[in-house]
């Protein structure tokens, strides 16, 4: 059993904070936002009144906030406050150099750091099977496993500092890119007179399988449980999408890389979000296609 703080108590952090009382930690969290408070409080996480509060005396502190500045900000203020040999943890989807100034931050005072970001939504960190993706030491690295066990199903170490964050832009700029790629598909087997079912049994197991044709199936029909069944409800909002997608291109701009796709799906979500729709899930992208929607 570790003493763990918790900042950041919203939709993933609060869950994530339940599952690790119930493996019998004990979790002292801090949000800003009130309602958050009461029901992790109802979870049986005990209450600070400060991010300092939360991490005094903690052998670990994990932070699950919006972006690269709220963790830097967080971090200005828990650094001072922990003994050195702390482990940090941020599992916030932040840029990544955002990301290695935490990391700097923590060394200065002599404490470990992680970059840990997670895929697999709220229903991940409800349930526990989230994906860490991890960035960081391997002895620190070691010291989280058994911790982030107790709110995923799969940890992998990808590297050094800011590698978590390097592997969840990446790997969601695919994904934008390939839900696009599905949307398209299914709009032009319509134009052709193609029923979904046809195209979705022929590219499911064809070269054209992916994600987000035999999981997320931005079309109702093929896959019973994917959100275009309960009128595209989230899932992962087009807005979150949005998120990532644009940290890939800052990322891609700092780094040099040419992602001209990712740059059209940026545009296309930026888009999407900007006409009123950015909580509705990342895959409602097919209806602005099939509407005729152009960079
Ligand atoms: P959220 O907005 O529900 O939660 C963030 C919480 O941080 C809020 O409750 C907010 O009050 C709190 N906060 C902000 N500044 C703070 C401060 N200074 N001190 C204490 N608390 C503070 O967001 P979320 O959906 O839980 O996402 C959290 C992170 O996880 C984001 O970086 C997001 O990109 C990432 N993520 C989200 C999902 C998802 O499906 N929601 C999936 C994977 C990753």
């Amino acid at each position: 059993m570790a003493s763990i703080g918790f900042i950041g108590l919203g939709n993933m952090g609060g869950p994530m904070a339940a599952n690790l009382v119930k493996a019998g930690h004990r979790v002292t969290g801090f949000d800003l936002v009130p309602a958050t408070l009461t029901a992790a409080e109802a979870a049986g996480v005990v209450l600070a009144a400060s991010p300092a509060e939360a991490a005094t005396g903690a052998e670990i502190v994990i932070t699950m906030l919006p972006s690269g500045k709220h963790v830097l900000s967080v971090y200005e203020a828990i650094v001072p406050a922990v003994e050195p040999g702390t482990l940090l943890i941020d599992s916030s989807t932040i840029d990544v150099e955002s990301a290695r100034k935490a990391h700097a931050l923590a060394a200065a005072k002599g404490a470990d750091a992680l970059d840990a970001p997670v895929s697999g939504g709220v229903g991940g960190a409800v349930a526990g099977t989230l994906t860490f993706m991890v960035g960081g030491g391997t002895d620190a690295f070691a010291r989280a496993e058994p911790i982030l066990a107790a709110m995923g199903k799969k940890i992998v170490l990808c590297g050094e500092a800011g590698a978590g964050q390097a592997a969840k832009i990446c790997n969601n700029m695919i994904l934008g890119i390939s839900m696009i790629a599905v949307s398209e598909a299914f709009v032009l087997a319509e134009k052709l007179g193609l029923s979904h079912q046809a195209l979705f049994d022929v590219s499911s197991t064809s070269s054209g399988q992916c994600w987000s044709l035999t999981t997320y199936c931005p079309v109702p029909g093929p896959v019973p449980t994917s959100p275009a069944n309960r009128d595209y409800q989230p899932g992962f909002a087009a807005a979150l999408m949005l998120k990532d997608l644009t940290l890939s291109q800052e990322a891609a701009a700092s780094a040099g890389a040419t992602t001209p796709l990712g740059a059209a799906a940026t545009q296309l979500y930026a888009a999407m979000v900007d006409a009123a729709q950015g909580g509705v899930d990342f895959s409602g992208i097919i209806h602005r296609l099939r509407a005729g929607a152009m960079l």
